[in-house]
């Protein structure tokens, strides 16, 4: 006759056995082999505790000690604790599109830009010329050089070229002004979801998201004028399983094919809103006038992380970000603060630092004397390595807790990580141990080959 310590004990036996085989039917899916088999292990430790309580019984002193760790175990699980919000700082000053690595870049030394840039900027000449002198991006004679791929990629960027054109278009004539901003946004938000974005939000644009200068195309070194009250910022998902051969070639293969839904989809919505009278700007890879992951943040989409990208609450960063602005009426999404449990597992986690072959994660705290602080990562160590490999890299992304799949397993954890810094803890231990702290690289499949 089994007892009620006895029948309890069980009861979350049986309950941790059905999520272990949960956990290990989903990694064979995610081609997790490591995470399978470990928690196979698990749950044969579990099988042979719950056998032996039935067949062979335990004293009572264990039984009753077990089961008051379980107790307490679970309910410092549900407690939420720990999680006082943070506020990272207004910028102050505008960032300078020509500043960021792929508008220095396309600098060549025979032309005016270059001199222009480079007595604004000396101090950057050394890094800038380093990285020249690399094959570069999608080259042939990088490291992860595959003719296939990258003359995919090579294709699909080609195509998001084809969309720059619509990203600033005439506005309709409407004699009809007016619009319910409850409608409107509510129409986009649904509409956008059927076109296959993962998450969309609404905000103020501000200052602070606009690039001072425009650092690419034909209007480089322009003061950047916009004067549009909104923004509508979304993102799509990156493949999980693209992800997983970082930074091998399969990734820039993906972030160009997402480069290109996000951008359509940013058109799209951009003439929607011309349709209506109303002025609209996409802003897509290459053609950016604001910085996306901002606008995202204020726009309720996520978080930004150490790796200085926004991390979405259900995919990580494993997604795209673009943005429409407009000077139609919307409803804004804007969150009163920022998930600050995000910001507290970065404290802790650091496996994309860890990871990153160039050394251009921070491992510093993001708290510092004047408080907490956007992390930044060294951009030019960065694109360095990737003008040596050839591809995006995207290691720092595949590594990184946040990034498995949105699923019934994955979610639990998430949901864990967002009440108490004890959970934060057990949920990094827990993905070392399934998926290593240092994952190993995976060989390419057949076809890409
Ligand atoms: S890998 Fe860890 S530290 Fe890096 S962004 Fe992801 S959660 Fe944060
Ligand atoms: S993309 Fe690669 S090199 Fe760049 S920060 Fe991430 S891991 Fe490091």
């Amino acid at each position: 006759m089994i007892n009620v310590i006895t029948g309890s004990l069980l009861f979350f036996i049986v309950g941790s056995v059905f999520f272990s085989a949960l956990f290990i039917v989903y990694s064979m899916v995610e081609n997790e082999k490591k995470a399978a088999i470990r928690m196979i292990l698990v749950t044969v430790f579990l099988l042979i505790l719950g056998a032996a309580l039935i067949f062979v019984g335990a004293p009572f002193v264990f039984q009753i000690t077990l089961l008051v760790f379980i107790l307490v175990a679970l309910s410092v699980v549900l407690f939420r604790f720990g999680n006082k919000s943070i506020t990272f700082p207004v910028p102050k000053k505008q960032f300078d599109e020509r500043d960021v690595m792929f508008s220095r870049a396309a600098l060549k030394p025979d032309i005016k830009n270059f001199k222009d840039y480079y007595a604004m900027r000396p101090q950057n000449l050394q890094v800038d010329n380093a990285f020249r002198k690399l094959p570069g991006l999608l080259n042939a004679n990088t490291k992860y050089y595959n003719r296939y791929i990258f003359s995919a990629a090579n294709a699909t960027f080609s195509a998001v070229n084809l969309l720059q054109p619509l990203t600033e278009q005439k506005t309709q004539e409407s004699n009809d002004k007016s619009i319910n901003a409850d409608e409107a946004t509510l129409f986009l938000k649904k509409w956008v979801e059927k076109l296959g974005v993962h998450s969309v939000g609404f905000t103020h644009l501000q200052s602070h998201h606009l690039y001072s200068h425009i650092g690419r195309g034909k209007k480089y070194g322009d003061a950047v004028e916009l004067n549009h009250k909104f923004a509508i910022a979304f993102t799509v998902e990156m493949s999980h399983e693209s992800l997983s051969y970082a930074p091998q070639g399969p990734v820039v293969m993906e972030s160009s094919q997402q480069y290109l839904n996000a951008g359509t989809i940013a058109v799209q919505i951009a003439e929607f809103i011309r349709n209506l009278g109303f002025e609209a700007r996409a802003h897509i890879d290459a053609n950016y006038r604001v910085i996306c992951p901002l606008v995202a943040q204020d726009a309720g989409l996520g978080t930004i992380g150490r790796m200085g990208l926004l991390m979405t609450p259900k995919l990580g960063a494993r997604v795209r970000v673009a943005v429409v602005t407009t000077n139609m009426e919307l409803v804004t999404t804007s969150p009163k603060e920022i998930d600050s449990s995000v910001v507290r597992f970065c404290e802790i986690c650091k496996k994309c630092a860890v990871n990153c072959p160039s050394n251009a994660i921070s491992f510093n705290s993001g708290k510092t004397k004047l408080g907490w602080q956007l992390w930044k990562i060294s951009h030019e160590k960065c694109y360095t390595y990737w003008c040596k490999i050839g591809t995006d890299c995207g290691r720092c992304i595949t590594v990184c807790p946040y990034s498995h799949p949105n699923n019934f397993i994955h979610n639990t954890i998430r949901w864990m990580i967002k009440r108490n810094p004890v959970n934060r803890w057990l949920a990094l231990k827990l993905d070392n141990y399934f998926y290593g702290t240092k994952p190993a690289l995976i060989p390419l499949k057949k076809w890409t080959g």
